[in-house]
């Protein structure tokens, strides 16, 4: 296990400014003060700042769900990462199965985003998953190293321990179908001795590698206690501020 789980939500394209700054002062008294486990909400861009208010001097970090390469410019609709770290912004998700799925990213544009994260002192969380298709033609290991090696392009040893992989089975988000612990844990072990094979594994074993897909509470504690999964990145269940905490809660017992 790399150190402090830890647990981040990404609320996607849900709430109202209203609805994302009550979720997180209802956060901030549930678990602003848990100290053991490591947390961010991800709230749509909108409302990063107002969140941010709200989290106030907690525990609980903002990360951003998506950011863009470039510093500035005729980028319509895009975010910097100066733009985040001046709203308050430790964290920026970098290709999740949404947007590389909806959206269409490719491994070589998320690459460019994970090193610009890197380069201007935002924490990305890497996301890499498979698809129900390509789990059942037994592709998951080939896809997920793909994306590893590929997301990863250009990152140096100095630099990884400040990366966060999120393993998001593209077949468990949204569904309510939870990978079981040991098919997360075999693709967790299977990411951790890659990470060893491009740095070190005493490097590896010191990057956190979250769960994703249909986190709830109840399911929370038997996926965190795998050898090699250190948190989760939580989507629907990160909307109530119940489920959420209740994931924090069990990854301090
Ligand atoms: C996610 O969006 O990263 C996610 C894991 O969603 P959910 O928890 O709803 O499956």
């Amino acid at each position: 296990m790399a150190g402090k789980l830890f647990i981040a939500g990404n609320w996607k394209m849900n709430t109202s400014l209203s609805e994302a700054t009550a979720l997180a002062g209802a956060l901030v008294e549930k678990i602003g003060s848990v100290k053991t486990v490591d947390m961010a909400v991800c709230p749509p861009f909108p409302y990063l700042s107002g969140v941010k208010e709200a989290l106030g001097g907690s525990k609980i970090a903002l990360g951003a769900q998506d950011v863009f390469y470039e510093d500035s410019g005729a980028y319509t609709g895009e975010v910097s990462t100066e733009m985040l770290k001046d709203v308050g912004c430790s964290y920026a998700i970098c290709g999740h199965s949404e947007r590389r799925h909806v959206i269409g990213e490719t491994d070589e544009l998320i690459n460019r985003k994970v090193l610009k994260c890197i380069s201007d002192g935002i924490m990305p969380i890497l996301c890499v998953g498979e698809l129900l298709t390509q789990r059942q033609a037994n592709e998951t290991i080939d896809v997920v190293s793909r994306q590893i090696r590929l997301g990863l392009e250009g990152v140096s040893s100095a630099d990884i321990s400040g990366v966060t992989i999120a393993y998001e089975p593209v077949w468990a988000i949204g569904t309510g179908v939870t990978a079981t612990p040991d098919q997360a844990q075999e693709v967790h072990a299977m990411i951790r001795a890659l990470l060893g094979e491009i740095y070190d594994t005493p490097t590896a074993g010191g990057i956190r590698i979250q769960y994703g897909g249909s986190v709830k509470p109840d399911n929370a504690a038997e996926l965190m206690n795998c050898p090699d999964i250190d948190g989760a990145l939580v989507g629907g269940a990160s909307l109530k501020a119940d489920d959420f905490a209740g994931i924090v809660l069990e990854g301090i017992k």
